[in-house]
């Protein structure tokens, strides 16, 4: 069997440079009969989206969107047949486009394997990461239809679960992956959580299903509603840091005691996440999630981590049972996850979508969903 295309045009909002986007138009794909073709139905947009807008680390243009949802609309047979899918199934498809072979990819941890990683390998391919001056060019969930090589990683989303609810995947499974399998988190755990933002949110929700007994969500003044979504969603204690005195607070909660985990998923905050999480962790043995927005650090309080015996982790994706867990999470309805599905915009409002989750132009903005199929904007 031949590759099939219908010569439809496939309309792509494109990041051509830094804070810019256009609208254009590809042809549609050939596929082949080990690949797929998906029509996305909701590309998520993240903090990464806004830093990698900003100041793009790829110059050529790109298809942005790296957490997508879809429907297969075309699958050579067999693409169908090794990745267990049909025709008009409803998937989440992984931002990895990985090789498949290495001891990373036979772990279920595509994220570090090397095919994947545009960092260090100009040959990667990632979704929302690849320049779309490479055929077939599809390689981002910011257009109408997603191309889906052999080695794309599916996975489907359960009956009943919607597509924007679905976009919620990404956030969720790093909650799982960050906060359960990398810092432990289980049965009677005290966690604080900074930043009350999705991921922060999707942490809480993890933890709280895991079972720790405490979870404290600190957030700012301006992030009041997002602070009683937390309180929602779980949450025993919220902490406005501009208004109280964060380590006091954890310290009078926990009767001086400290918390076992600290999960730092603010955005722009400097190094004031990281100085609070160091004293606001246990006498001795805590963990720490950290991640990577803070390229120096003057002062870092090594002594002070090594006295505490402090592990670091790093907030670094996810892997497959974390989606898989995730996707079962969203399935349940034991949360109300579709308090977090706060914005939706068109393609040709790219643009807005990502600076909206930036801060800029919207109130209370949780979770941004862009929807490649809506009218308007
Ligand atoms: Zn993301
Ligand atoms: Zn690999």
């Amino acid at each position: 069997m031949g590759g099939t295309a219908v010569g439809e045009r496939v309309v792509a909002a494109v990041r051509t440079g830094a804070g810019s986007t256009e609208i254009r138009e590809f042809d549609e794909p050939e596929i082949p009969d080990d690949a797929a073709l998906l029509k996305v139905e909701v590309a998520g947009i993240c903090g990464t989206d806004v830093k990698m807008y900003e100041a793009p680390q790829i110059t050529d243009p790109v298809i942005m969107g790296h957490e997508n949802i879809g429907v297969i609309a075309r699958a050579g047979p067999r693409f169908a047949e090794r990745r267990r899918v049909s025709e008009g199934d409803r998937v989440f498809v992984e931002h990895y486009v990985p090789c498949f072979a290495c001891e990373w990819c036979h772990l279920g941890e595509y994220r570090h394997c090397a095919a994947t990683d545009w960092r260090t390998n100009p040959a990667a391919l990632r979704y929302g990461y690849t320049s779309a001056a490479r055929p077939p060019h599809l390689w981002g969930g910011f257009a109408q239809y997603m191309y889906l090589p052999w080695n794309a990683v599916v996975h489907k989303v359960p009956d009943g679960v919607s597509a924007e609810l679905a976009g919620l995947v990404t956030p969720m499974s790093n909650g799982i992956e960050w906060a359960l399998f990398d810092c432990g988190v289980g049965y009677d755990s005290t966690v604080l959580i900074q930043g009350p933002g999705q991921q922060g949110l999707s942490q809480t929700v993890a933890c709280k299903q895991a079972g720790a007994s405490l979870i404290i969500v600190t957030g700012t003044t301006r992030d009041a509603a997002r602070l009683e979504v937390a309180k929602r969603l779980g949450a025993h204690h919220t902490i406005d840091v501009q208004r109280e005195d964060a380590l006091e607070r954890v310290r009078s909660i926990t009767g001086g005691a400290g918390v076992d985990v600290v999960l730092d998923c603010t955005a722009g905050a400097g190094t004031a996440p990281i100085l609070l999480g160091v004293e606001a962790l246990k006498r001795r043995g805590g963990t720490l999630l950290v991640q990577g927005e803070v390229s120096r650090f003057p002062d870092f309080p090594l002594a002070r981590l090594t006295e505490k015996a402090i592990t670091i982790k790093s907030a670094r994706g996810h892997s497959y049972r974390a989606c898989e867990l995730a996707l079962a999470q969203l399935a349940s309805g034991r949360y109300p996850l579709e308090l977090l599905t706060t914005h939706t915009f068109g393609l040709a409002e790219a643009d807005r979508a990502i600076r909206a989750v930036g801060g800029q132009g919207e109130d209370d903005v949780i979770h941004v969903s862009l929807l490649p199929w809506q009218d308007g904007g």
